[in-house]
């Protein structure tokens, strides 16, 4: 019989983390604030955007939205990021993408300030990931799957894990997040031969492939933890993960739902890094005097 590994107990205790550090910043007169920067009204980007909000007013994390206009130049939208970088009020910053086709995304990565790119968009962050360092922002996704895996106390030192994908936002920087944890990585991707064969093996298996329910319990053991990273169209107007969840969840150790899982726990990431950010910046100010 499979456990379910919620993401609704990780993220409590996320925010309670979060929550006691924004209030010790607080007492310094320091508020943790996120610029957002959304071009256009996309719905993906709106509905990305109140869950953002929700979130931050939970948390007490301040929140300025920057809407531009679809016509925004490659000017204005450097000036943003130039003023933005210099603002002492800003701790941490993201652009929602994908953005339109007239504006270069890789000129635009690399504009945010490193200590302030929460969603870790400039090369300089994914190369920290790459290079072993805990200095700079991972990726949310990726950083959400370890703290999914740290939460539930699933061993990660020499343990065999499958990552299946290899995109830059997904599957290549969590295998470097899992080799941090000591773990012995396979990354599987389209050209593998008999993935099956490879991931049933696994004690962990991260599938983020981006294909509504391919991987079926051919893929797995009754040994096998499965952390979906998935989030695909399922053909009813309902969301669905890479994993047939239904068919598997009886025959594996343990796995995440797709709805409720990982994709719960991505936010909060995102804004623990706001404070993480706000944290680094502010790190020399000192509490005010009482007299
Ligand atoms: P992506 O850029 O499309 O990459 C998909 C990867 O899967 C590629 O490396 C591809 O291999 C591999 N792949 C595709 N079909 C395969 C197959 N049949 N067998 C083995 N490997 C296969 O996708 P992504 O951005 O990494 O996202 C992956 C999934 O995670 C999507 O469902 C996405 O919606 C979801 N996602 C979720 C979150 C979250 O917060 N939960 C965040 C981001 C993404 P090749 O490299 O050989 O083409």
């Amino acid at each position: 019989m499979g456990e379910k590994l919620a993401g609704k107990p990780v993220v409590q205790s996320l925010r309670e983390n979060i929550i006691s550090r924004v209030e010790a910043l607080k007492e310094k007169e320091i508020n943790p604030t996120l610029l957002l920067i959304r071009v256009g009204a996309r719905e993906d980007d709106l509905s990305y955007e109140r869950g953002i909000l929700k979130n931050c007013d939970l948390l007490g994390i301040n929140i300025n939205v920057l809407e531009l206009p679809v016509t925004v130049s490659m000017e204005e939208l450097t000036s943003v990021f130039e003023k933005a970088n210099k603002d002492e009020n800003v701790h941490g910053m993201m652009i929602f993408r994908p953005l339109p086709d007239h504006l270069d995304i890789d000129v635009i990565q690399n504009l945010i300030a490193p200590e302030k790119d929460i969603d870790c968009m400039n090369p300089v962050n994914l190369e920290r990931v790459f290079e072993g360092h805990s200095t700079g922002f991972a990726p949310c996704t990726p950083k959400a799957v370890i703290e999914i895996l740290k939460s539930y106390q699933i061993p990660l030192s020499g343990a065999n894990v499958a990552v299946a994908g290899r995109s830059l936002v997904v599957g290549k920087p969590l295998a470097m997040l899992l080799l941090d944890e000591n773990a012995t990585v396979t990354i599987c991707h389209s050209r593998t031969k008999d993935m099956p064969a490879v991931t049933a093996k696994a004690d962990v298996v991260v599938a983020a492939i981006g294909k509504a329910k391919f991987m079926d319990e051919k893929y797995f053991g009754e040994h096998s933890i499965v952390i979906d990273v998935g989030i695909n169209d399922d053909g009813n107007g309902g969301i669905c993960g890479d994993v047939d969840y239904d068919q598997v969840f009886d025959k594996v150790k343990a796995i995440t739902p797709s709805i409720g899982g990982v994709g719960l726990i991505t936010t909060t990431i995102l804004l623990g890094h706001v404070v993480q950010a706000c944290e680094n910046l502010t790190s020399t100010k000192k509490k005010p005097s009482l007299v």
